[in-house]
C-alpha cells in the first residue's frame, strides 16, 4: 500500500516575506507540489495566472463554494481566496507532499477537516519590520497598507495555533527551518510502513 503524502499549511501576514521564503524551499524540495490558490483580488503587476493564484470573477468563486470545490475559503480584506480541493486531496493519494499557503482563518478550516496536517507559521522578526515591508511594497495604496498592517498583527494574534512558528530574520536561517519541519514529518513512522512492509514481505 503506497504511503499517502503530507500536508503542510504555511501561513504568515503580508510583509512576513513568505513567499520569498517558500520560492526557496521549492528550489530545495522540488517534489513538493504547492497548491494553487482561486482568488477574486485584481491581479497585481508582476503577478500571472497560474503562478501563485488562480485569478476568477465572484461569480465563478460562488459557485465553487456551491459546488464544494472547496477544501477551505476566506474573505481576506475584500476579496476571495481558496483551496481547491482536488488538487490536493489527489496529490496526497498519490504519495505527494503538498504545500497550501492559507491565512489563519483558512489554515483553522484545513486543520478542522485534516487534523494530520501540519502547520507552520512564518513570523516577522519584529513590528518594525513588518510594518518598513508593507510600506515597500509600493504597488498599495496606504490606506490598503494600513488595513494589510492591521490584518497581519491579526495574524500574528493567531500564531499559537500553529504546530510550528518559524520567525523570518534571516532568509537562509528560515529556509533551513522550513526544510527541517518538512524532513522531520517525512521521517515519521507512519511514512515507513510500506518500507517495512517490503523488508518483511521480501
Ligand atoms: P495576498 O493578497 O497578499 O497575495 O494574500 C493575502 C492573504 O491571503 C495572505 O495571508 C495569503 O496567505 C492568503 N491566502 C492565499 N491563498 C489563500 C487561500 O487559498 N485561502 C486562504 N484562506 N487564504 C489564502
Amino acid at each position: 500500500m503506497l504511503n499517502k503524502g503530507s500536508l503542510f499549511i504555511i501561513s504568515g501576514p503580508s510583509g512576513s516575506g513568505k513567499d520569498t521564503v517558500l520560492a526557496e524551499v521549492f528550489k530545495r524540495c522540488p517534489e513538493l507540489k504547492f497548491s494553487i490558490s482561486t482568488i477574486t483580488r485584481p491581479m497585481r503587476e508582476g503577478e500571472t495566472e497560474n503562478g501563485k493564484y488562480r485569478f476568477v470573477s465572484v461569480e465563478k468563486f460562488k459557485e465553487m463554494i456551491e459546488n464544494d470545490m472547496l477544501l477551505e475559503h476566506n474573505n481576506f480584506v475584500g476579496n476571495y481566496y481558496g483551496t481547491p480541493k482536488q488538487y490536493v486531496v489527489d496529490n496526497l493519494n498519490s504519495g505527494f507532499d503538498v504545500i497550501v499557503e492559507v491565512d489563519v482563518n483558512g489554515a483553522k478550516q484545513i486543520r478542522e477537516k485534516m487534523p494530520e496536517a501540519t502547520s507552520i507559521f512564518i513570523c516577522p522578526p519584529s513590528f518594525e519590520v513588518l510594518k518598513s515591508r508593507l510600506s515597500a511594497r509600493g504597488t498599495d495604496s496606504a490606506e490598503a497598507v494600513e488595513k494589510r498592517l492591521n490584518a497581519s498583527l491579526g495574524e500574528i494574534k493567531r500564531a499559537t495555533e500553529y504546530d510550528y512558528i518559524v520567525v523570518n530574520d534571516k532568509l537562509e536561517n528560515t529556509v533551513d527551518d522550513v526544510v527541517a519541519i518538512i524532513k522531520t514529518v517525512g521521517l515519521k513512522t507512519q511514512k515507513h510502513l510500506d518500507f517495512i512492509d517490503k523488508i518483511i514481505n521480501r
